[in-house]
C-alpha cells in the first residue's frame, strides 16, 4: 500500500474531515460510531454509490469527486427538507495514491464543513474505484417534504436553472462542439456537472410550505414523474417557463436547452409543489425558483404547453439533436 497502511490513511485523510459536533459521542476509530439522537426530531437517512465509469468518467478530478460524492447525498437530505448531521464513507480504491486522496479529502471536507455534517465512520477496501456515502439528517415529525404530498391545484416549481449539467456532460463527451468565444459559458456548464450545489437551505425553508419535493438527479421529467406517481396526480408544464441559465442559452438553441432541461440529469436542483395560498410565504425564500406548471387530476399524465398551446414531445429527450446544435 505504498507505505501507507489503511489505518494511517484513515487517520491522515479522513479523521480530520470530521466537523466537530456535540452530538457525536464516538467518531472515527472504534468499531461503531455513537451519536446522540435528538428525541424531538426524526432521522432522515439516504445512501448513494458512485462508481467510476458509471457515475463519473475515469480520471475525474479527485477534489471535484470528493465534493460531488457528498453533494449528491446532501441533495437527498435537501429534497426531504432535512438538516444534515452525520455521514459515513465506504471507499473502494484500486491503489493508494496520496495526491488523489488529498484532493478527494479536500473536496469532501470543504463541503462537509459548509453544511456542518460530520464524518463519523466508514470502510476502506481495495478494488475498482467506488464511493458510497450514507447521510443522516434531522427533520421534525410531519415536516418532511415527501414525494406523495402533491395536491391538485398546486403550483409546480423548479429551483435555479436546469439542463446545465446535461450540457456540461455533452461538452465533456465531445457531443457538443466547443465554440471559440464561449469558454466562460462552457466552464460554467462543466462546473455545474462537476461541482453541483445541493439545495439544503431551500429544502429546509420549504418545510411547512411545499406539499411535495424531489431533487433532480435523473432529469426533470423523470423526477417529477415520481411525484406524480406517488401522489396519484398529473402535471401541466409550460415549456417557455423552464428556467435556463444564460450560459446554456448562449450555447445551444432554445429548443435544445428545453430538451436538456427536461431530460438531462445531474443538476441537483429541487422540483417542488406548493398550493397557491402559500405564495406570500414562498416569496420570502431567498433561493431562486420558477413556476413551471400546475398539478392536475390526471394521474401520471404530464402535458406540455408552449405559449398556452398543447404540444406533443417525442419523449426521446435530447438524443436526436445533432452535435452541431
Ligand atoms: P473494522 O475492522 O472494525 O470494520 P475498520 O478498520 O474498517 O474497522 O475501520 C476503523 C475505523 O475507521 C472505524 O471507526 C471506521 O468507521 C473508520 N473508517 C474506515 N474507513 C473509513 C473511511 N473511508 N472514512 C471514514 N472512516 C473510516
Ligand atoms: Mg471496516
Amino acid at each position: 500500500m505504498s507505505g501507507l497502511s489503511e489505518f494511517s490513511l484513515i487517520k491522515h485523510y479522513f479523521e480530520k474531515i470530521s466537523t466537530p459536533r456535540s452530538d457525536v459521542l464516538l467518531g472515527i476509530g472504534d468499531d461503531c460510531a455513537i451519536v446522540q439522537a435528538d428525541t424531538n426530531q426524526q432521522i432522515a437517512i439516504s445512501v448513494d454509490t458512485l462508481v467510476e465509469g458509471v457515475h463519473f468518467l475515469p480520471n475525474a478530478d479527485p477534489e471535484n469527486l470528493g465534493h460531488k460524492s457528498l453533494a449528491v447525498s446532501l441533495s437527498d437530505l435537501a429534497a426531504i427538507g432535512a438538516t444534515p448531521a452525520w455521514f459515513t464513507l465506504a471507499l473502494t480504491l484500486p491503489e493508494v495514491k496520496e495526491p488523489w486522496l488529498a484532493g478527494f479529502a479536500k473536496g469532501l471536507a470543504t463541503l462537509a464543513k459548509q453544511h456542518q455534517i460530520a464524518l463519523i465512520g466508514g470502510d476502506t477496501t481495495r478494488g475498482p474505484l467506488s464511493i458510497t456515502i450514507q447521510v443522516n439528517g434531522f427533520v421534525k415529525s410531519e415536516q418532511a417534504l415527501r414525494r406523495d404530498g402533491a395536491h391538485v391545484g398546486d403550483n409546480i416549481y423548479v429551483s435555479g436553472t436546469v439542463g446545465d449539467a446535461g450540457a456540461g456532460l455533452k461538452l465533456k463527451q465531445n457531443q457538443l462542439l466547443a465554440q471559440q468565444d464561449k469558454q466562460l459559458q462552457e466552464a460554467f456548464l462543466q462546473q455545474r456537472l462537476d461541482k453541483p450545489t445541493p439545495k439544503v437551505d431551500l429544502g429546509r425553508d420549504l418545510r411547512g410550505i411545499a406539499n411535495s419535493a424531489i431533487d433532480i438527479s435523473d432529469g426533470l421529467v423523470a423526477d417529477l414523474s415520481h411525484i406524480l406517481e406517488k401522489s396519484q396526480v398529473g402535471a401541466d408544464i409550460e415549456l417557455e417557463a423552464l428556467p435556463v441559465s444564460s450560459a446554456l442559452a448562449d450555447t445551444v438553441s432554445r429548443e435544445h436547452a428545453e430538451q436538456l432541461a427536461l431530460y438531462a440529469g445531474d443538476d441537483y436542483e429541487l422540483c417542488f409543489t406548493a398550493p397557491p395560498e402559500k405564495h406570500a410565504e414562498l416569496r420570502k425564500i431567498k433561493d431562486s425558483y420558477t413556476k413551471i406548471g400546475t398539478i392536475t387530476g390526471n394521474p401520471n399524465k404530464m402535458v406540455f404547453y408552449r405559449g398556452g398551446q398543447q404540444i406533443e414531445l417525442t419523449g426521446k429527450g435530447y438524443e436526436h439533436f445533432s452535435i452541431e446544435d
